[in-house]
């Protein structure tokens, strides 16, 4: 039985209205750390090498803590191997780190009709989304008063579209979203560095088998 009630999909100038106001994503996730209102942050990650330079950046500036829920990466034994290199970063780093549930077929359905669409269509903007309300429910449940996402260090996945379902998402379950752009700075450059000096696995796909 399917779990996920997937929304219409997102509404193209709801993304265009936030991307105009909030077109300075990392300049306003800075803003919004150094106001101190961060106390205590739940950063959903796609994979190790993708949060090594997001930990970089977020674990001097507030209390962090790693949530793996990625369960549209098939098959299990690549996801097992992606979350195995998760638990050492964060065993290297010394950072917190929640294990989310490997519902691959919640991701099924909530993908369902769209398994042919495009990479950065609206198959992965319900995978996007699926992950950040899951995300969301981890962090009021676990009392976080900000969620926020490793996803928009990928050049190959667009933060507008990220953005915007987080604030839907943070609208719809009460805990603040903390925007980004985490590619910015040079942010996806470093992540590569990272990973090398930490042997870290780097996946040659995005997740899913679509
Ligand atoms: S390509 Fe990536 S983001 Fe898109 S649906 Fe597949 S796993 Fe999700």
């Amino acid at each position: 039985m399917c779990r996920f009630r997937p929304t219409a999909p997102l509404d193209k100038t709801r993304v265009f209205v936030y991307t105009l106001s909030m077109a300075r994503f990392y300049e306003e996730m800075e803003n919004i750390l150094s106001s101190g209102s961060v106390e205590k942050l739940l950063l959903h990650s796609c994979c190790a090498p993708c949060s090594s330079s997001v930990l970089e950046v977020l674990t001097p500036k507030t209390n962090v803590t790693v949530y793996y829920y990625n369960p549209n990466i098939m098959p299990y034994e690549e996801y097992a191997h992606r979350i195995a290199e998760q638990r050492r970063l964060c065993e290297l780093l010394s950072v917190p780190l929640i294990e989310g549930e490997y519902d691959n077929d919640n991701y099924l359905c909530a993908v369902r009709g769209l398994e042919n669409a495009p990479e950065g269509g609206d198959r992965c903007e319900k995978c996007f989304y699926l992950r950040l309300l899951n995300t969301a429910n981890e962090a009021k449940k676990g009392g976080f008063d900000h969620f926020c996402t490793t996803l928009t260090v990928s050049p190959h996945k667009n933060a507008d579209v990220i953005n915007a379902l987080g604030y839907e998402v943070s609208k719809q379950t009460g805990v603040e979203f903390l925007p980004s752009d985490f590619k910015k700075r040079n942010g996806f450059l470093r992540s590569i560095r990272l990973s090398e000096q930490y042997d870290l696995y780097r996946q040659v796909y995005c997740g899913c088998r679509f």
